[in-house]
């Protein structure tokens, strides 16, 4: 998907080495942007205090939608670089096609998982015989500077490990949790999971102290530790904790993303991750003139999103986390 695919003046998100202060409980409202034409999503990162949690850089939430009488996700051919996506179905369907000659329908429980490193192109579409419901996520993660010019590639794991633990369920997308290992192709130590808690549990979740978390309710509501969530809230958990208590009244449903903090400096415009503003320029110039940086998405009539006007002033680092006195 598109970052800011149609807002007309694309905010900058650069951020710099990080000020781990230990655990902490940060409640972040996800502020609605528009994708695309016709999908309204709920983001939580990048948020004006917290850009990242370990390599999690981006954070989309959207719907439960009816969309039995609309076109659905519309999200036309666009590039991406420096990054990979994480696309995670709650409900229905969606097709993504890259220009590696990926042709992959999008559905509940599957992880797909696409690593842009030195630049691809894909679309994500809902097809004509959608489900009448959309609902999911797509998370990006930053790639280090050791990786982000790898070449790309797209997987699609049908089947990930699964946590039990009580009344909580989960399924590990990437990394580690609670010893449970998921098969997805990372850079950087970090984790994702989606995690079911039911109806009247609590549940001690064991933690990885040199990480840091962040859980983002996507449907119900929870206590996580000791912050009551609403659905597209996230709770920023700081690092060094051992564990975590989950409980819900009703039951809940929760993305958890957690990670090593991430000490490079990076700079996030558009559908780009690069280290300043002159690489995110050339990656625009690269898109716009059809540079062979990113060979298209073939096979569709395709449509294709062209990139917003560059920010007026240069783009340029800025402390990742807000600084409040
Ligand atoms: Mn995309």
């Amino acid at each position: 998907m598109g970052v800011s695919d149609l807002e007309t003046r694309p905010s900058e998100y650069a951020c710099g080495p990080v000020d781990a202060k230990g655990p902490e409980e940060l409640l972040i409202t996800a502020r609605k942007v528009w994708l695309g034409r016709t999908t309204e999503v709920s983001r939580a990162l990048p948020d004006r205090q917290i850009r990242m949690i370990g390599a999690w850089c981006f954070l989309d939430h959207y719907g439960p939608e009816d969309v039995a009488g609309s076109p659905g996700m519309q999200v036309w051919a666009h590039p991406h670089t420096g990054l990979q996506t994480v696309s995670w179905l709650l409900e229905g369907e969606i097709e993504h096609r890259d220009g590696l000659g990926s042709r992959v329908r999008v559905r509940p429980g599957e992880l797909n998982i696409m690593t842009a490193g030195h630049g691809i192109v894909h679309s994500e579409l809902s097809l004509p015989d959608k489900p009448p419901t959309l609902h999911g996520v797509q998370l990006w993660v930053a790639l280090p500077d050791a990786d982000r010019d790898t070449r790309p590639r797209f997987e699609n794991y049908p089947v990930l490990p699964k946590v039990k633990l009580g009344g909580l369920i989960g399924t590990v997308l990437l990394g580690e949790l609670a010893g449970v290992r998921s098969p997805a192709l990372t850079y950087t130590p970090l984790v994702g999971a989606d995690l079911t808690l039911a109806a009247g549990s609590s549940v001690e979740l064991p933690l990885n102290p040199n990480f840091e978390y962040g859980v983002l309710v996507v449907g119900g509501q929870a206590t996580v530790a000791s912050t009551e969530v609403a659905v597209d809230q996230l709770l920023y958990l700081g690092s060094n904790r051992k564990a975590a208590r989950l409980a819900s009244r009703h039951g809940a449903r929760m993305i958890i993303v957690g990670g090593k903090p991430f000490e490079e400096e990076i700079v996030m415009w558009w559908n780009f991750i690069g280290r300043s503003h002159q690489e995110v320029l050339d990656f625009r110039t690269a898109w716009e003139s059809r540079d062979e940086r990113f060979t298209p998405v073939v096979s569709r009539d395709e449509k294709v999103m062209e990139a917003p006007p560059m920010p007026t002033v240069p783009l340029k680092p800025r402390p990742r986390r807000r600084t409040t006195t």
